[in-house]
This record gives C-alpha cells, sequence and structure tokens, in this order.
C-alpha cells in the first residue's frame, strides 16, 4: 500500500512538472499577436505525417543524423502504450495483458529499443565530442537526457529479456529505476529544448505553406508592426518555445557565416528568453540587438532548413515594420523610400526613360495577349541589365510568343516591403493591382524573382487569385522542350558556365524553379552547369535580398565576395544568373576580386539569346 502512495506522489509530481512550465509557455504564447491559420487541413495532414511521422524532411536534409533523430523519435512513439502499461503493473494492472499481444508487442518495442540505444548513443556522441559549433555550448539538460534515454532503454530490455521473474528483488528495483526515469524525464522535458517533442509537431502543422509570408497591416486599425514582443505573431512566439536549438539556421545563415552579428539560432534563444520574461518588454534594444534586424537578407536558409517549421525571417520583418514606422530606419533605406515615393522606383530613374525604351526597342503594349511580360524596374532603366531584357524579348519573338509589357508598371514594392516600409508598398501594390486588374491579365512572366514573389503577394491586395506568375526560365525551359526555339550547334566551343540559384527562386519558388534554369543551360551551351558548393535549395545568398542592395554592408566580409570566391572556384569562365540582383552582386564582386574582365556574369536568357538558331 505504501508503496503504491510513494508511486501515486511520484507521478503526480512527475505530471505537474511536466504541465506546469509548458502553461507558463502557452500563457506567453497567448500574449502574442493574432491566431493561427489552420486552413487546408488535408494538406496540412499530409505534410503532417511526412516531416513529423515519417520524418522525412530531417532524413532527406541531413541523412545520418536525421535518421538517428528518427529512430529516437519512432522509438518513443512506440514506447507510449508499454509506458502506460508499466505504470498500471505498479497498481497491479495489465493493461496490454498478458497474452500473445503483450508478448508480440514488448518484443517487437524491444527491437525499437535497440535502435534508440543505436540513435541516441550516435547524437550524443557527435554533441559531446564531435561538437559542430552551430550546436553551440555543452548543456548539461542535453547530458541528462540523453542519460535517461539510455536508462530507459536498457531498463526496459532488462524486463522484457533478463528479469522475467517480476516478482524476485532485483527485478522491482528495475521496475522502479525505470519508472523513475520516466518522470525524471517528464521534468526535463518542458526544461529543455526537448520541449520540441511536444510542441514541434504543432508548430510544423501549422506552418504557413509560403516561407517568410507577412501579413499585410490594417492601418485602419492602427497596425504599424511590431515594437513589444506581444506584437509578434502567435506562430513566432510558438517557434521561439520549439526551438530544438539544432543550429541548421546558424549553418546556413549567410551574415552569420560571413561574421555579421545576425545569428537565426540566437534570435529564436532571445525571443524565447524575453516572452518567458515579460512580453510586453520591447524588441530592439532589450530584448535583441538592434543592428541584427537590418542585416538579413531574407534569403530564407534558415526558415528552410529548420526542421520544426519555424520561421524566423518573419519576427524580423515584423521588427523592421516597427522601426520603421517609428524612424528608425537606416538612413540609406530612407533614401530609396523616398526614390519609390516620388519616381515609383528605387533608383530615382525618371519614367520616361522607361517609356523610350519600350518604344525605341518595339515592346509591344499589353492588350489581352497570353502573357503579360512583367519587366521590373532594372529592365527597365538599367543600361546592364536593359540587355537581359532585351535577349528575353528576342526569345519571346523568335518562339511567337504572345506576350505585352504594361508601360506604366511601377516598382512590386518588394524592397520596400522587406525593408518594413508596409505602408509604401501598400501604395505600390495598389497602383500595380489596379493596373493588372483593368489590363485583365492572366499570366504574368518576369525575370526578376523578387517581382514573381511580391507579384503573388499582390493577392492579399485584390489581385485575382487565378493569375499565373512564372519565373522566365520556366517559359524558355517549357519554349526549347515544345521545340518553338531551337538552339546552334548545340553550344559547341562555349565555356560551361556555372550557375547560381537565386534565394527567390530555389527556396521561394517551386520545385521545377531549380531544374528549370539548369535544363535551358544545358540546352544553349551543351553541357550542365557547373554547381558551386552550396547550390540548389542550399543556395547561398548572394546578398541583396531583403532590401539588402540599398545598405550599407559594414560588419565581417562581404557576402556577394564569399559567394562569388565559391562559384569562381569551379573554374568557370562565365557565372549564369537568374535574378537582377544576383547579376550586379556577382559582377560588383567579380570586378572586386580582380575577374571583371575575365569572368562573364550573365542571365540564362541571354546565353540562350546568343544561340538562338
Ligand atoms: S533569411 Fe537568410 S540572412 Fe536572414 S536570418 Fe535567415 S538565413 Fe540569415
Ligand atoms: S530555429 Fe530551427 S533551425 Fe534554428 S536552431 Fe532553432 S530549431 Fe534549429
Amino acid at each position: 500500500m505504501l508503496e503504491r502512495i510513494v508511486l501515486t506522489a511520484a507521478i503526480a509530481l512527475g505530471l505537474y512538472g511536466f504541465v506546469q512550465p509548458i502553461a507558463v509557455r502557452l500563457r506567453a504564447i497567448g500574449r502574442a499577436h493574432g491566431g493561427f491559420i489552420a486552413d487546408q487541413p488535408w494538406r496540412r495532414t499530409a505534410r503532417f505525417v511526412w516531416d513529423v511521422l515519417l520524418q522525412g524532411t530531417v532524413i532527406a536534409q541531413r541523412p545520418f543524423a536525421g535518421l538517428m533523430h528518427a529512430l529516437v523519435f519512432w522509438g518513443f512513439i512506440a514506447f507510449i502504450p508499454v509506458t502506460l502499461d508499466h505504470f498500471a503493473r505498479g497498481y497491479g494492472a495489465a493493461l496490454l495483458g498478458r497474452g500473445l499481444l503483450y508478448s508480440v508487442l514488448t518484443k517487437t518495442i524491444a527491437v525499437m529499443a535497440v535502435a534508440v540505444i543505436v540513435g541516441m548513443t550516435a547524437l550524443a556522441w557527435r554533441r559531446f565530442v564531435v561538437r559542430p559549433p552551430a550546436l553551440g555550448k555543452l548543456s548539461l539538460e542535453s547530458g541528462l537526457v540523453a542519460l535517461l534515454i539510455e536508462v530507459l532503454m536498457i531498463t526496459y530490455l532488462l524486463d522484457i529479456f533478463a528479469l522475467t521473474d517480476h516478482t524476485t528483488m532485483i527485478a522491482h528495483i528495475n521496475w522502479w529505476l525505470h519508472a523513475i526515469s520516466i518522470l525524471a524525464f517528464l521534468w526535463l522535458i518542458p526544461r529543455s529544448k526537448h520541449l520540441h517533442l511536444v510542441l514541434s509537431p504543432i508548430t510544423t502543422y501549422l506552418k504557413d505553406f509560403e516561407l517568410a509570408r507577412i501579413r499585410p497591416l490594417d492601418f485602419e486599425k492602427e497596425e504599424f508592426g511590431a515594437s513589444k514582443l506581444s506584437d509578434l505573431s502567435a506562430h513566432t512566439a510558438l517557434g521561439a518555445m520549439t526551438c530544438v536549438e539544432c543550429g541548421r539556421c546558424f549553418d546556413h545563415c549567410p551574415a552569420t557565416s560571413t561574421g555579421k552579428l545576425l545569428d537565426p539560432k540566437q534570435l529564436m534563444l532571445d525571443l524565447r528568453e524575453g516572452f518567458l520574461k515579460n512580453p510586453a518588454q520591447p524588441i530592439v534594444g532589450e530584448t535583441v540587438p538592434e543592428e541584427i534586424f537590418w542585416q538579413c537578407t531574407t534569403c530564407g536558409a534558415c526558415t528552410y532548413q529548420c526542421p520544426v517549421g519555424i520561421d524566423q525571417i518573419v519576427p524580423i520583418l515584423e521588427t523592421r515594420r516597427g522601426m520603421v514606422a517609428e524612424g528608425k530606419a537606416p538612413h540609406t533605406f530612407n533614401t530609396f523610400f523616398g526614390n519609390l515615393e516620388r519616381l515609383q522606383n528605387p533608383w530615382a530613374y525618371p519614367t520616361p526613360q522607361a517609356h523610350e525604351f519600350i518604344r525605341d526597342n518595339g515592346y509591344p503594349s499589353f492588350d489581352g495577349h497570353e502573357y503579360l511580360y512583367w519587366m521590373g524596374c532594372l529592365a527597365r532603366f538599367d543600361v546592364n541589365y536593359r540587355k537581359v531584357s532585351l535577349s528575353f524579348k528576342q526569345i519571346l519573338d523568335t518562339a511567337g510568343v504572345s506576350y505585352g509589357v504594361l508601360a506604366d508598371e511601377q516598382c512590386t514594392g518588394d524592397a520596400a516591403r522587406r525593408a518594413g516600409n508596409e505602408y509604401l508598398f501598400t501604395e505600390l501594390a495598389s497602383a500595380n493591382v489596379n493596373l493588372l486588374n483593368s489590363a485583365k491579365v492572366k499570366k504574368i512572366v518576369a525575370t526578376c524573382p523578387h517581382c514573381v514573389r511580391t507579384i503573388s503577394e499582390y493577392k492579399d491586395f485584390g489581385l485575382d487569385a487565378d493569375v499565373e506568375i512564372i519565373h522566365h526560365t520556366q517559359l524558355i525551359s517549357e519554349l526549347v522542350g515544345a521545340g518553338k526555339i531551337t538552339l546552334k550547334d548545340n553550344g559547341e566551343g562555349i565555356d560551361t558556365p556555372v550557375y547560381h540559384d537565386p534565394c527567390y527562386l530555389s527556396r521561394y519558388g517551386r520545385k521545377g524553379d531549380i531544374d528549370n534554369p539548369r535544363r535551358v543551360l544545358q540546352a544553349a551551351t551543351g553541357h550542365a552547369p557547373l554547381e558551386p558548393e552550396r547550390t540548389r535549395d542550399k543556395s547561398f545568398c548572394c546578398g541583396a535580398g531583403g532590401a539588402m542592395i540599398f545598405a550599407e554592408e559594414t560588419q565581417g566580409t562581404r557576402i556577394n565576395r564569399e559567394r562569388t570566391t565559391e562559384l569562381l572556384a569551379t573554374g568557370a569562365q562565365s557565372i549564369a544568373v537568374g535574378c537582377p540582383f544576383c547579376q550586379i552582386m556577382i559582377r560588383d564582386a567579380t570586378n572586386d576580386l580582380g575577374k571583371g574582365d575575365t569572368v562573364k556574369v550573365q542571365d540564362v536568357a541571354q546565353f540562350v539569346a546568343g544561340r538562338l538558331g
């Protein structure tokens, strides 16, 4: 009897230790802004099955560590029924009976226990012996958790195979050791990064389908962006509580790896600490140093890699909005904001220059054509990038594509939005949405991935939901595939370029956006393009996104330099790009590195136009 009283007290203590800190965290999440979006339940469920139950993405991204993690996770799930049975035994009950079902189940789970021991040992080896920098400082909790898991598995195996006579003292001690380990584990979970066991299935289910999706502000309700922690979205607060401190975001962040203060992992940990301390606390300064908010290129590498569905970009952008509303944007941003307000392009070109270029080069005016070719500011004004536009026009004309342009298009407002100036962005978006809707546009093709993404965001501002927006490499790939353009002599004698994946195509875009440019380059040059070390969806940013093209990069090494050095290390004599920002940044870096005269930086469309038969 006394033993059962002790057991009941221990269980109550374990459950209290588990529930109480979770309640504190849920209360903090509840104080954040807005609710959660759980639309498209079937699509969310399918993703949940793949990402959580099958651990598909984790294994695909890091096969060995992912598989070891999956073994531990699957072991946990398998252990739920035998754990309940274990405690029931303490009260003389047999939840799973003691017949064939019990025998088969416990032996099967014994196999899982061995798998968990293998997985846990490998993960502990990595954390405590290999110690990759991304994992940060050693923590006592992680050591304790690893130890407890090993004890749980060993005591379970002893119970099933060695101490089958449960009436002996040693079997009894083994039973208590197993029970206490479980209860201690319950205490530890919510007090450590292992809380992700509870929260990550929820965070993953609720994760947005779009990377870095920010909601429009409702100015009438006096929404101006985040200044206190509680102004950040509930999903950000949930994410901060969920962070498993794996450091994948740290590993892939171009700002972190070029020596800047921004570290997306530390950002989430600082937000978590702030939320737990006081959700009414200011974000900038008291919770997170101000400069980190102006170092993010919104490249998406952190969010794309995060195994538990955290979007680190959203709090950065929400905080930028708050700072812009308080007049705290960097001074260089104020210049391009002013240009956008006065001339509707960030580079301060007068509009008639675009009209002249369009007229002189015979771009058809859009009038119910199949495609609207959205030119974007650089194609309309910049002397160098106009060459890309003319190449693309040549391809469209050769293939007989039905297309036109709208001479009065304004900047999409990509940089204004990413810089946090939502008011200015809303003005530009509204003007462009009116233009697109009145022209009854159905399909849009753009050479700039930032335009593609930003126009897709116009659906929150009244653009017809059926409008299709694609990148020019997709259209060119389709034209090549359909035989609508033929390319001269299979590219013989042409140097094989290295291809740089733009972040806004490889991570923000669709799956085909990674292969289309490669397919096109293969057709144009006769060879698959060379691949830099970080490529495809793990591509390393050029440094321009998130309005950073307008910022002064004063800390650490320049991102475009690091990327260009990596591209040049392939030995290529030309660099193929698919984004105007990338072209500027990489061309600048080739000049800085003394390679400007020998290495050409060209858009995929220029490779094709040069080979048109
Ligand atoms: S979006 Fe890119 S630059 Fe910004 S924090 Fe994430 S990885 Fe770093
Ligand atoms: S934010 Fe995501 S990727 Fe970064 S450390 Fe936390 S769990 Fe890992």
